[in-house]
């Protein structure tokens, strides 16, 4: 089928679109193949709730990681070697990470144009048979129904830190920086040895609360993640250094520099 007529459209967070995909249409899984699907660190997280791999060995196996021009770390799904490059999770039952599947699969087909989303762009591709379907949604219904709150509330801190000033200003961080990010935020098994394993604790002020949600809740562990790289990158997260006389210098010279 020709792609001539495939048809984009833009949708705001209240319009309907007419979609559904099950596993009766005769297109079933064949959209799981030869797609670049960018993984946030929360999307690393959900899916090795899937597979139980620790996340060294999750990123390796599963993932390919390439650098931004901002230094930031892309990470990206890899697809199988086979002629279709299918995603190493469709079965013949469909997603074999349903529950725990990315974002951008959540989201499909639909696209925010922008990091503000008030627009959202479908593609209606004629091979989808998913738009010949009566089912209609608003894109807000849409978002809910696939549970992408939980995502976005998970992802936000993340896209703060990648479209922070810093970066928007057309500034780049160091190789050092950009492996403290992939270490930090998506090998969360390496960053949580780091923190335990360290004198973290005694030279950062953080409260006992916090510290048994980070050892025990690693949704609690990625949001400490996030602080722990923006204190890095930026000076901003909220962290105190116990130490108050080398705080108030890393605080003035923070402010000397913005
Ligand atoms: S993760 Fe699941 S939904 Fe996403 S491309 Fe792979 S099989 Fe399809
Ligand atoms: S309806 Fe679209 S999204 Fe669903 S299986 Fe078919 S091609 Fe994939």
């Amino acid at each position: 089928m020709s792609e001539q007529n495939d048809r984009k459209f833009l949708y705001t967070l209240d319009e309907e679109f007419t979609f559904s995909c099950d596993r009766t249409l005769p297109c079933f899984n064949t959209c799981c193949r030869d797609i670049n699907i960018f993984l946030t660190p929360y999307d690393v997280l959900r899916m090795r709730k899937s597979v139980w791999l620790p996340a060294e060995e999750f990123l390796h196996k599963y993932t390919v990681a390439i650098l931004g021009d901002d230094g930031i770390p892309l990470v990206v799904l890899k697809m199988k070697e086979d002629q279709d490059k299918t995603c190493p999770f469709v079965s013949s039952e469909g997603c074999s990470i349903y529950e725990n599947r990315p974002w951008s699969c959540r989201m499909f087909p639909v696209f925010p144009v922008s990091a503000e989303e008030e627009e959202f762009l479908i593609e209606e591709k004629l091979a989808c048979h998913g738009f010949r379907m009566k089912k209609k949604s608003t894109v807000r219904q849409w978002k809910e129904n696939q549970d992408i709150n939980k995502y976005d509330q998970m992802n936000e801190t993340y896209k703060k830190i990648t479209l922070h000033d810093y970066f928007q200003n057309g500034n780049k961080i160091d190789e050092g920086m950009s492996k403290l990010v992939y270490n930090t935020c998506y090998d969360l098994d390496a960053f949580k040895r780091f923190l335990f394993g360290s004198r973290f604790f005694d030279i950062y002020e953080v409260d006992v609360q916090t510290i048994e949600a980070i050892k025990n809740d690693d949704e609690e562990l990625l949001k400490f993640a996030y602080r722990w790289v923006q204190f890095s990158l930026f000076n901003e997260g909220g962290l105190r250094l116990r130490d108050k006389e080398m705080d108030k210098l890393l605080q003035a010279r923070s402010g000397a520099a913005s």
